[in-house]
């Protein structure tokens, strides 16, 4: 498993090399956004951990450079500021999952093997949320033994903030995501169909899975 940490700070870069190697990674390190962004376009990585300040080109803008080319690899990404908005920005361009700084090293390994152990290329086949379970490939919702009749958009929209739970999406994103536009005006489509959604999949059971978070958007979790 060959890992790419993208860190300007040397004293961070040569710690987490240290870990990661001891804990039986292959890892190399790029030190400024364009060797990162080099080093992640011509080798092949399992996983990218990405700092966000970095100098000559910032951590977003290398996700979105990865993005664009499809190089499809998983990404963690590091921010110092505990900013909410920070993290939906990393998630809307794609990073799978985020730390802030200052973290302990074994959170951060156990955020890494969590990430691979997700795989890419191979599609999931089922994603299961407390007792909800998304067959993907009948593509049926089922809450228990109870199953919930989705439209084609709706089950869209299930499954993409069931495949970040505990993670905000922002109405932006979700728009995106489910319905291929960019709703910047008019993401009111997003709170009707979320509500459409919530009617079927919570309002008939005690313990609610979709959450809203207040002016950013919503989130599925067990709470
Ligand atoms: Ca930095």
């Amino acid at each position: 498993m060959r890992i790419l940490i993208v860190e300007d700070e040397n004293k961070a870069a040569a710690y987490l090399r240290k870990g990661l190697t001891e804990g039986g990674f292959i890892v190399d390190v790029a030190h400024d956004g364009q060797d990162g962004l080099f080093q992640a376009t011509n080798n092949h990585y399992e996983l990218i951990i990405l700092d966000v300040m970095l100098p000559k080109m910032d951590g977003w803008s290398i996700m979105a450079e990865l993005r664009r080319l499809n190089i499809n690899v998983r990404v963690l990404f590091l921010t110092a500021r505990d900013d909410i908005e920070d993290r939906v920005k990393g998630l809307e361009l794609g990073a799978d999952d985020y730390l802030v700084k200052p973290f302990a090293f074994s959170e951060l390994l156990a955020r890494v093997r969590s990430l691979l152990r997700r795989s890419i290329g191979q599609p999931q086949d089922k994603i299961v949320v407390a007792d909800l379970m998304i067959d993907l490939i009948k593509h049926k919702a089922m809450r228990g033994a109870v199953r919930i009749d989705l439209t084609p958009k709706e089950f869209a929209l299930l499954v993409l903030l069931a495949k970040h739970p505990g993670e905000v999406l922002s109405r932006t994103l979700i728009a995106e995501r489910v319905w291929d536009i960019n709703f910047d005006s008019d993401t009111n489509v997003v709170d009707v169909a979320i509500r459409r959604l919530r009617q079927k999949v919570d309002d008939e059971f005690e313990k609610k899975l979709i959450h809203t978070v207040r002016g950013i958007g919503y989130v599925i979790e067990e709470r």
